[in-house]
């Protein structure tokens, strides 16, 4: 009995610093969330979203998990939003933050949905990317970083930034509010 009570206790000690580990592991990260308009509001500090890899697996089809969370890239002229020019919101597929809208959208012509600037520069961050032997700037979530594409500086007016995005890491919102993308 004393020793069953001693397992127990060790294994109620052992759920607590685990639970403990969670909560000081969750860091906050500032942000900006969409009003139904679909504006930028104010910075806002929301939990960073941090999963095992068997989790993602869990939540995304093979595909997304491909792009999303093993920084894969889709081909040109195949993924969902390339062509899409509905007004709305452009959302992370892993966490759903609000990334870019139809209205900084553009066609590029290359076969990835292409946008001038993200809603909010929290909302993204950016890391050198000398992979494949080429030198890029890759795109991830601010808020889980998952991998949205990457940044060229070939882009139009007013940021000459292309920001070339993956079809598979987004979900698209519908918000008529905003304007259609540029055709
Ligand atoms: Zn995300």
């Amino acid at each position: 009995m004393k020793i069953l009570s001693v397992m127990l206790f060790g294994a109620v000690l052992m759920m607590a610093k685990s639970a403990f580990a969670v909560s000081t592991n969750t860091a906050m990260i500032p942000v900006r969330l969409l009003d139904e308009k679909g504006q930028p509001g104010p910075v806002t500090n929301v939990a960073k979203v941090v999963k095992t890899d068997a989790e993602w697996k869990k939540q995304l089809t093979a595909e997304q998990y491909k792009i999303a969370r093993a920084k894969g890239t889709e081909p040109a002229f195949c993924g969902a939003f390339y062509d899409a020019k509905k007004p709305g919101v452009y959302i992370c597929i892993c966490c759903d933050l609000p990334l870019f809208t139809s209205e900084a959208k553009f066609n590029s012509g290359t076969g990835w949905p292409s946008f001038f600037k993200p809603v909010a520069a929290e909302n993204v961050i950016t890391h050198e990317d000398n992979s494949y032997g080429m030198h890029r700037v890759e795109i991830l979530c601010a808020r889980c970083d998952g991998h949205l594409g990457h940044v060229f500086e070939d882009g139009p007016k007013p940021t000459g930034l292309r920001y070339c995005l993956n079809s598979a890491s987004l979900v698209f919102k519908e918000n008529k509010n905003l304007k259609e993308a540029a055709h």
